[in-house]
């Protein structure tokens, strides 16, 4: 289960791994899923080990536990897409 210890390690998360992947919705009014379930049942909201199991499975954490790994949906966007997003393939 990804765990960010400030909006701006999630944050940073997001321009590294989301914003150049296929399944982040280019409608503001939705998100990923995967990211929604992360935001809405982290560490703080939930004792369900089953849902710990889940998140882990699609956003792991580091060996050592100091970071995220890459989201294991993570698909890069097409290169022309990316352009389109202001962003380097
Ligand atoms: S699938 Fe993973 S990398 Fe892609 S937008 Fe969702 S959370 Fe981010």
């Amino acid at each position: 289960m990804a765990y960010f210890s400030n909006g701006t390690e999630g944050m940073t998360y997001r321009e590294r791994y989301c914003e150049k992947c296929i399944h982040l919705p280019d409608r503001e009014d939705r998100d990923c899923p995967i990211w929604s379930a992360h935001f809405f049942h982290n560490y703080d909201r939930h004792k369900n080990e089953g849902v710990a199991l889940i998140l882990d499975m699609l956003i792991p954490r580091s060996a050592d536990g100091l970071s995220n790994e890459r989201c294991s949906f993570f698909q890069t966007r097409p290169a022309h897409l990316l352009a389109g997003k202001g962003l380097a393939p």
